[in-house]
């Protein structure tokens, strides 16, 4: 049992305002020897990192005083004395005490760690939970553009910009299929509607032509183009480019020929059938 002048010089006097500790010091007689080991007790815990759990736990349930002499302790321990009723006045076991109480307040940090832990990992989850519900929005906002964009996109519209050169019908003693837009090589020839390319290559008069299929099994025909932008099969939506206007086949100049064949090969004018959807020439 540690009891040596040099210690109780040194060392701090941990004092519980309540608590084990508190009860063994006020309860021992003044039998200073006693009183001693108590308090050296107490403050070798206090060196032995019992200081550092007790950061963990709340502070003010502690105090520490510090004892600069043994003629002072007894002060300092009949001040703090609170009134009781009745106690046992136990023998007191110095160093067995120190441990209970070291096992005590060890056992209060674990407890306090826990709580800390458990409140973290409830946080963090509720933060993922309001990650995730921010996503879903995020998404949900996308796909609403996404529908809006794609119901604001014309469904019918004019193959190509340019001069309207010649329309539909008889002409120099023969019959024009279609019409002509001129305009200079290289202007961009569209898809007037969305539909599938079932032909993209060389014709015979035409240079080079496109036609596309359309979901009433109209199709549309695309001639003299400079380039073609699409290959047979391919799925184009209205506007979407397929061609260049050119100089190809039969033509005196730079302009796109167009024609329209309603289901059954008919073919019509299309100034008609595009004001029909809404677009002049
Ligand atoms: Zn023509």
């Amino acid at each position: 049992m540690p009891n040596s002048p040099e210690c109780m010089e040194t060392g701090l006097a941990r004092h519980r305002t309540k608590g084990p500790l508190v009860d063994v010091i006020t309860k021992v007689d003044l039998d200073r020897k006693k009183v001693v080991a108590v308090v050296v007790a107490a403050g070798a815990l206090a060196g032995a990192g019992f200081a550092q759990a007790a950061t963990t736990v709340s502070p003010v349930d502690r105090m520490i005083a510090p004892v600069a002499a043994t003629k002072n302790l007894a002060a300092v321990m009949t001040a703090e004395a609170r009134p009781q009723g009745p106690q046992t006045i136990h023998d007191v076991n110095a160093g067995s005490e120190a441990r209970k109480l070291l096992q005590a307040e060890q056992i209060q940090a674990q407890f306090h760690v826990a709580g800390a832990l458990k409140s973290a990992e409830g946080a963090y989850a509720q933060r993922q939970a309001v990650a995730q519900a921010e996503a879903a929005r995020v998404a949900a906002e996308k796909a609403r553009i996404a529908a809006e964009e794609e119901a604001k996109r014309p469904k019918c519209v004019r193959p190509a910009q340019g001069s309207f050169t010649s329309g539909f019908g008889a002409r120099w003693g023969t019959s024009h299929n279609g019409v002509d837009i001129a305009n200079a090589i290289g202007t961009p020839i569209v898809s007037v509607m969305e539909g599938t390319v079932v032909e993209a290559g060389p014709a015979s008069g035409f240079g080079l032509w496109v036609r596309v299929q359309h979901g009433d099994g109209t199709i549309t025909v695309y001639g003299h183009m400079n380039t073609i932008d699409v290959a047979q099969g391919a799925k184009v939506k209205a506007g979407q480019q397929i061609a260049t206007i050119g100089n190809r086949g039969q033509s005196t100049g730079p302009h796109l020929h167009f024609e329209v064949w309603v289901a059954g090969g008919q073919k019509v004018n299309p100034v008609g059938w595009l004001a029909e959807r809404g677009v002049s020439l």
